[in-house]
């Protein structure tokens, strides 16, 4: 079997890895961009020694000690644990909103009254949302959610996503969370790291596989498809299709490298307004214990704008019901096609963390091995128990 892989991200990666050692086949893995990566770009800069993640500061973070251990096999995954600020009235605040959050934001005694109101009213270490926090009859903690509304949820959102701010749900429908504890970690889940030598590294060696073939500078329209049995196509969903029920929409972003030395002493930055950026990643403080050998210091300042054809990249998908019924349409003309498996965050169309990418990833090798035992009197339910036992199975070799 000849199988083709468009796109050499994460998704592409392990999809290609999957196939050349699971099934012992050939992959030819193509990339339109000049290097592999995808979203998770990134390169070691030569003056400096220091990991730049120029597309956005992406972390490893889950619970599956199988996905730990599958990615470990290509690199050496350096722990770490992400601990962002939001900017909240000129203060660099600790984000997830939590009690310390409060200590930084609010005099003293003030802070201390709203955690005592908060434990006694919800209990430490519970994680409630503004708009259980609004609905309250208590003022001081209704003052606090719209507070948190104001100054984070609702500039950011409306940044985020290019928004109107009146279609914004008011406060009291709002799930922005709030951590009732002083867990200042943005992610909880129990593994946490970036590849020591950065996720382009780990996935070249993905891709070094005697039976792969990488060739980058190649968009899918110079192929022809019909030299291959299979297509992994993890490019966008609507390109596959020439656009013909409409575009997909995207957020993108536009991020400026800054080497000027700043006194920005943090991992990131997000700043829901005053500025036009939305959020700065200081690269040297992301690797804990990294010791680089100048003062030099490099910045990605983040600017949210509309993705349009042609000018920019496809970040986050917009899922609302409008774009959700387009992609329905590409699915259904997907589901005539034979051979053809679109996955990834473009290909499925939607935000898939890198720890959720790779499963998918097994996932989708593991249903073509069950369909090459071609029992297709099996029903869904069936296969998706024989898909999991297969994945179990690889996690376990
Ligand atoms: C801003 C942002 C922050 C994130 N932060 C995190 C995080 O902290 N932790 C985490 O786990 N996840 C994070 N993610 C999610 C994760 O980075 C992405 O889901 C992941 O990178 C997607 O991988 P992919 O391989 O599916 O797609 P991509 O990385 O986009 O790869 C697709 C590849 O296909 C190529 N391609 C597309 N079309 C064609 C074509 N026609 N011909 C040839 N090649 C083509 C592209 O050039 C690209 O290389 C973040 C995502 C975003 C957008």
């Amino acid at each position: 079997m000849k199988n083709l892989v468009v796109g050499a991200g994460l998704t592409g990666a392990v999809i290609a890895e999957r196939i050349a050692s699971k099934l012992d086949e050939e992959v030819v893995v193509i990339d339109k961009a000049s290097h592999i990566g995808g979203m998770h770009y990134d390169y070691i800069d030569k003056e400096s020694g220091i990991l730049v993640q120029p597309r956005h500061a992406n972390f490893l973070h889950t619970n599956n000690k199988f996905i730990w251990d599958y990615l470990s096999k290509f690199t050496k995954l350096q722990p770490l644990t992400f601990r962002p600020l939001v900017q909240i009235q000129g203060i660099n605040a600790t984000l997830p909103l939590c009690l310390l959050t409060l200590h930084e934001v609010f005099p003293e005694d003030f802070a201390k009254m709203l955690e005592n109101k908060l434990i006694a009213k919800f209990g430490y270490n519970k994680k409630i949302t503004l708009a259980e926090m609004n609905r309250n009859f208590d003022e001081d903690l209704k003052f606090l959610s719209e507070y948190f509304y104001e100054n984070v949820f609702k500039p950011y959102t409306v940044k985020q996503w290019g928004i109107d701010e009146n279609s914004i749900p008011p406060c009291a429908d709002t799930y922005y969370p709030f951590d009732i504890s002083l867990d200042d970690r943005y992610f909880k889940e129990k593994y946490q790291a970036v590849p020591a030598c950065g996720w382009t590294n780990m996935i070249e060696n993905i891709l070094r596989h005697k039976n792969i073939k990488l060739k980058l500078n190649t968009d899918f329209s110079e192929i022809n498809p019909r030299k291959y049995d299979r297509i992994f196509f993890t490019g966008s969903i609507d390109e596959y299709f020439d656009y013909k029920h409409g575009e997909l929409p995207y957020r993108s972003v536009r991020v400026e490298i800054d080497e000027k030395l700043t006194d920005l002493n943090g991992q990131t930055f997000n700043y829901p307004y005053n500025y036009d950026f939305i959020r700065a990643n200081v690269f040297k403080n992301i690797l804990p214990n990294a010791i680089y050998s100048t003062n030099k210091n490099i910045v990605g300042f983040e600017y949210i704008e509309q993705f349009e054809l042609g000018k920019n990249e496809r970040f986050y998908p917009i899922n609302n019901s409008d774009s959700q019924e387009i992609y329905e349409k590409y699915v259904e003309e997907s589901k005539v096609l034979h051979n053809i498996y679109f996955a990834g965050r473009l290909g499925e169309f939607k935000y898939y963390e890198s720890d959720e990418l790779v499963t998918r990833a097994f996932e989708t090798v593991a249903r073509l091995m069950i369909d090459n035992n071609e029992e297709f009197s099996k029903d869904e339910e069936e296969i998706n128990q024989e898909v999991q036992t297969e994945v179990e199975n690889s996690s376990n070799e």
